[in-house]
């Protein structure tokens, strides 16, 4: 086993593990009795450590690539390694599509399972928690099926805890069926921040899907701007020609890592105002493919690399319904500042679920990606941090690369149950990440 650097999608902090790829829950087994730190990784698309482990060893999940027959309900039994891409390239021509996806689908399932990945169903469809109904577990103390019924403290507190309560080898999951590989999507564009969050709370009810791209680099009357983008999926009778096709991947590629990057201030200004003028103002039931809907970052692989060599931070709170106004403050915040976010994304979440240390709860999420550089960028998210708290909000451990280890309790009030059932299934305390030693999720 030789030791190999890793690092998350935001490339800000490196570390060297032993790194290994098992296919069979015995060799994941093995490693537990030989090794004294270990963790699970997906794609490596987490933002910051949660998937890396200094000096221990790392569990590549993609042996573990098993993709069983899709039921007539629309269940499947798959290993922990399938990737979103994989799974729907088999899946979309059959009428099924996954029941939650993240903005992009190179995310593994292991990956989904240990940040409860959500989508822009939240508020209709909970998390991916919400449509798995059994997984099967291997910790230090065996190797356990865990589902809502069996195990549910196992089987819930898996859920968001980033790989520490064990490695996950295979999953059952329950699909959505769909009579057609588009969106009907309607946009409409909003001045500023008031009115497109109003929008949000008088029409996301009427939708499977909602996300608004807001402007964080206007001030003044215009202070967060957006656009709201809202769909369906396109049944057979809605559209022109009635396809089920597997998404097509990205053929663009970054070539190399421009130095300073190639995102800044002036150039992320000047694509917000391009992007937003855009927008049509108002338009109805356009047809989408899912790609371009769900997953338009991949159209571009290695797209981080825009970033340059310092990499970038991605941000990512949710705060209850009566903080919205923590929204307006960090768009403000960050817009006097002169902190540039490439992109800003604002969705309003359902309720939360049985996790300890799920992320979502209900109300509204923000997530930013911030280049490192500028000088005022790690005082700027320390208050950021503090107006989250204030709201009774929390950030998400997947986007994490930097949040203060005082503030996590707080944000994440259950941890001492997370931690009771850790106790349980790891009492030596071989689960353990770059993430949890940074954030003291554990002992560590
Ligand atoms: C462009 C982009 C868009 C994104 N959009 C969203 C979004 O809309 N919603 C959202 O929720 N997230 C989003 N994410 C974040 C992403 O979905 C999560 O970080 C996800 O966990 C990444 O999965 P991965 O397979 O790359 O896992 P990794 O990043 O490698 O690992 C993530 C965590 O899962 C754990 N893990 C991995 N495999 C296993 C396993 N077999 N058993 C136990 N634990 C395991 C790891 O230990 C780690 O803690 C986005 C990321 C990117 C890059």
């Amino acid at each position: 086993m030789t030791s190999t650097s890793l690092t998350g999608w935001g490339r800000t902090s490196f570390s060297q593990a032993r790194v290994l790829q098992p296919h069979h829950v015995d060799e994941v087994e093995q490693v537990y009795r030989d090794e004294r730190f270990v963790i699970a990784r997906g794609l490596g698309r987490s933002y910051g450590d949660a998937a890396q482990l200094g000096g221990g060893v790392v569990l590549e999940n993609r042996g573990f690539n098993y993709l069983g027959p899709i039921a007539a309900d629309g269940t499947v039994r798959l290993g922990s390694g399938v990737s979103f891409d994989e799974l729907l390239a088999v899946a979309l021509p059959l009428g099924w599509f996954v029941p939650v996806t993240p903005g992009t689908r190179q995310v593994t399932m292991g990956g989904a399972i240990g940040a409860d990945v959500h989508g822009k169903n939240h508020h209709v469809d909970g998390s991916f928690a919400s449509h798995v109904r059994s997984l099967q577990i291997v910790t230090p103390q065996g190797t356990f099926e865990a589902s809502p019924e069996r195990d549910p403290e196992l089987f819930w507190g898996t859920f968001g805890a980033m790989g520490l309560t064990g490695f996950v080898a295979e999953l059952t999951l329950a699909l959505t069926p769909v009579e057609t590989d588009q969106v009907l999507v309607d946009t409409d564009r909003y001045d500023d921040l008031a009115a497109v969050m109003a929008a949000m709370i008088e029409g996301d009810a009427n939708y499977h899907y909602s996300v608004a791209w807001v402007d964080c680099m206007t001030r003044g009357k215009h202070l967060g701007r957006a656009i709201l983008t809202r769909g369906e999926h396109a049944t057979r009778s809605e559209v022109a020609e009635a396809t089920l096709r597997a998404p097509r991947s990205g053929r663009l590629r970054v070539p190399l890592a421009p130095p300073s990057g190639l995102l800044n201030r002036y150039s992320v200004r000047a694509f917000n105002e391009l992007w937003f003028r855009s927008a049509p103002r108002h338009e109805a039931r356009e047809p989408q493919s899912i790609q371009s809907f769900f997953h338009p970052l991949d159209g571009v692989r290695d797209w981080n690399l825009l970033y340059g060599k310092r990499g970038f931070v991605q941000y990512q709170f949710v705060v209850p319904d009566d903080g919205a106004a923590t929204i307006e403050a960090v768009i403000e915040r960050l817009s006097s500042a002169k902190v540039a976010s490439f992109l800003a994304v604002l969705k309003r979440f359902g309720p939360e679920n049985r996790g300890p240390l799920s992320f979502p709860r209900a109300g509204w999420t923000l997530a930013l990606d911030l280049p490192v550089g500028p000088p005022a960028l790690a005082r700027v998210l320390d208050d950021l941090d503090d107006l989250v708290l204030d709201a009774g909000g929390r950030i998400y451990f997947a986007k994490d690369a930097r949040l203060d280890a005082t503030k996590v309790n707080a944000m994440y009030p259950r941890l001492g149950e997370f931690r009771e059932l850790k106790e349980r299934l790891d009492p030596r305390g071989q689960l353990t990440s770059d993430l949890a030693r940074r954030l003291h999720l554990v002992g560590n």
